[in-house]
């Protein structure tokens, strides 16, 4: 099967003003523009979100917010709808990344609520999994692995524009990146349950890396059969890093 058009997305995470997020983007459209080679996209935060859209109005570059609320509207303080979203100019939105689920408790089934309501809105849901250090040295990677994706399948009638990310714990913001080869396994895991539920279409869904990405690593887990793209924390802050990622990815 043919490769899908890699994604590189960078996960700004609580970082970057409006007006830093509007001159990153600004840097970013003149040094890179997603093509037929790589998809390109940037999470900034929610109040960065607008000025990102400015700056990427025109842009082949895509915008996504780092996260959405599964209802419409209502008495939900602090929270934000995947409808509210659309209207700053998000086509995209991280969902079940490990911060969200490890500091602030989130479950895999609110995880598997917020695909669904992602999904129906017209929105792509960039869906996290990964396990702990703990639970991959007691082999526990593809039970923890296999209970998310399983919660959110079960609230996902067709794939859609689903895309899911790979993020091993142990790997997010430590400098130690999964190896090749440990990347690869699991996302053949992840491409296995996805085809299980969905025949060839769960096939194609583009399944990220995620995890220390760096210029220097990127090119070989990009590389690898089962990885289609990377979610980039740490290095997509800095836009020439980010830019070196993306150049890696056309090169694989
Ligand atoms: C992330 O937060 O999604 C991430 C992968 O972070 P980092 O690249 O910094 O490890």
């Amino acid at each position: 099967m043919n490769k899908p058009t890699p994604l590189i997305a960078g996960n700004w995470k609580m970082n970057k003003t409006p007006q830093e997020a509007a001159d990153f983007c600004g840097q970013l459209r003149a040094k890179c523009e997603s093509d037929r080679a790589v998809t390109v996209a940037v999470y900034p935060p929610f109040v960065a979100l607008s000025a990102a859209a400015q700056a990427l109005r025109g842009s082949s570059i895509r915008l996504g917010a780092q996260n959405v609320y599964p209802a419409a509207s209502g008495a939900f303080t602090g929270e934000t709808s995947a409808q509210m979203l659309l209207t700053v100019g998000c086509t995209s939105v991280i969902i079940g990344h490990s911060e969200r689920r490890h500091l602030l408790g989130e479950t895999d089934g609110f995880c598997a609520e917020k695909v669904e309501m992602a999904a129906q809105a017209g929105l792509e849901p960039v869906f996290c999994v990964g396990e702990t250090l703990d639970e991959r040295k007691s082999g526990h990677t593809e039970r923890v692995v296999g209970r998310q994706m399983e919660a959110m399948l079960s609230r996902l009638s067709a794939p859609g524009k689903l895309v899911v990310a790979y993020e091993p714990v142990w790997a997010i913001g430590t400098g130690v990146t999964a190896s090749p080869q440990q990347a690869q396994e699991v996302h053949a895991f992840i491409r296995g349950v996805l085809g299980r539920k969905w025949n060839d279409l769960g096939m194609k869904v583009p399944i990220l890396y995620g995890g220390s990405v760096k210029p220097d690593n990127a090119r070989e887990l990009l590389s690898q059969s089962d990885v289609n793209g990377a979610l980039v924390g740490g290095a997509s802050l800095d836009v020439d890093s980010f830019v070196n990622i993306v150049k890696a990815a056309k090169e694989c």
